[in-house]
């Protein structure tokens, strides 16, 4: 049975943007658990510390010194995992083995000066005017020589790795195109040929013919958690119209996006009264001169945890297997995230 209390859901869910199945097994969800834990994260930490490398006027340990920023701020990382300084000169592979130079640009964007924020206790204009940069950074990244893609994303929560909670995100463009992305632009670019029809299109008339996933919505953008959702509170936020990425949107639908995205992560940090760890990337089409026009730009944010201090572990069907193992039925936690308030708890 799958009535939107949905603890009975026992069935595979095809995702069409990656082409696989999810076995969704909420049936089981009650069973005994003996899974790690993990605490809650401290939540008050103060506006600025003097040792954090992203707060305004700090050193670096690259040497340079964050100016005394308002609003967004953006460098180059210091440690970068893909630069244009990464080593040409390579040891030779062996055989069937193949390497190249880690090429490409990373840097960092910081959200705001304000080192006690996340991104959904900032203001709608702060939220706005993060888009606008985000938009510029894949415009001017997109021209660079060798760039194939532009990825935007953001680790959230000591449990995903982050020892820096001042609010940021983090770019790589790349000389390559990242696998989810390559996935999804070859969905998109069968699904255009087959039906003449944008697939994210289809995915969003039917969560709105459905309409028990949706979690916000306003004229031009909708937040949803989708029905093949491989992580308990996954929840894509995407442009009603079809654009390859973030930089075709309008002046109004960033403002709609903003807002939408900005309910969005205020209802899932209130879901648990705290801070809502999560990866959050956006999907933008490939800068790598292909024909792109079936992608359909959106934001997919994943948490990885099932319950407070409950991680969803990957484990034999996900690393072992490479599909997903869902313990918990889409249409009940989306009925979750609906029941909160969209005014964030530590206002
Ligand atoms: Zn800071
Ligand atoms: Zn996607």
């Amino acid at each position: 049975m799958t009535s939107a209390s949905g603890t009975a859901i026992w069935e595979e869910r095809w995702h069409p943007l990656r082409e696989e199945w999810v076995i969704v097994a909420a049936h089981r969800q009650d069973r005994p658990w003996s899974g790690e834990t993990v605490p809650h994260e401290p939540q008050n930490s103060p506006a600025y510390v003097d040792d954090c490398y992203l707060c305004p006027g700090n050193a670096r340990v690259g040497g340079a010194t964050n100016p005394q920023y308002d609003g967004v701020f953006i460098f180059d990382n210091d440690h970068p995992c893909v630069g244009v300084t990464a080593p040409v000169d390579l040891s030779p592979a062996t055989g069937i083995n193949q390497n190249r130079p880690a090429q490409g640009i990373a840097r960092v964007v910081c959200y705001t000066p304000r080192h006690d924020l996340s991104l959904a206790q900032l203001e709608q204009t702060e939220i706005e005017n993060l888009l606008g940069a985000w938009q510029r950074q894949y415009t001017e990244l997109a021209t660079q020589p060798g760039v194939k893609h532009v990825l935007v994303f953001e680790n959230k929560g000591e449990v995903v790795g982050v020892s820096n909670p001042h609010p940021h995100c983090q770019i790589y463009a790349t000389n390559f195109v990242f696998k989810t992305i390559e996935i999804e632009a070859g969905a998109s670019a069968r699904h255009l040929l087959q039906t003449a029809r944008p697939l994210f299109q289809d995915i969003i008339a039917a969560e709105q013919k459905d309409r028990s996933r949706i979690i916000g919505e306003n004229d031009s953008t909708i937040a949803f958690l989708p029905y093949f959702a491989r992580y308990a509170y996954e929840v894509y936020v995407a442009p009603k119209q079809t654009h390859a990425s973030l930089v075709s949107l309008s002046d109004a639908e960033v403002q709609s996006f903003a807002a939408v995205l900005r309910e969005t992560l205020v209802r899932l940090d209130n879901l648990w009264q705290m801070p809502f760890p999560y990866v959050m990337a956006l999907h933008q089409a490939p800068t790598d001169s292909g024909d792109h026009r079936g992608f359909h730009f959106h934001i997919e944010i994943h948490p990885p945890l099932r319950k407070p201090n409950l991680l969803k572990y990957l484990a034999g069907p996900e690393i072992g297997g490479g599909n997903f193992l869902s313990d918990t039925s889409p249409e009940q936690k989306a009925a979750e995230l609906r029941e909160v308030p969209p005014l964030h708890y530590s206002l």
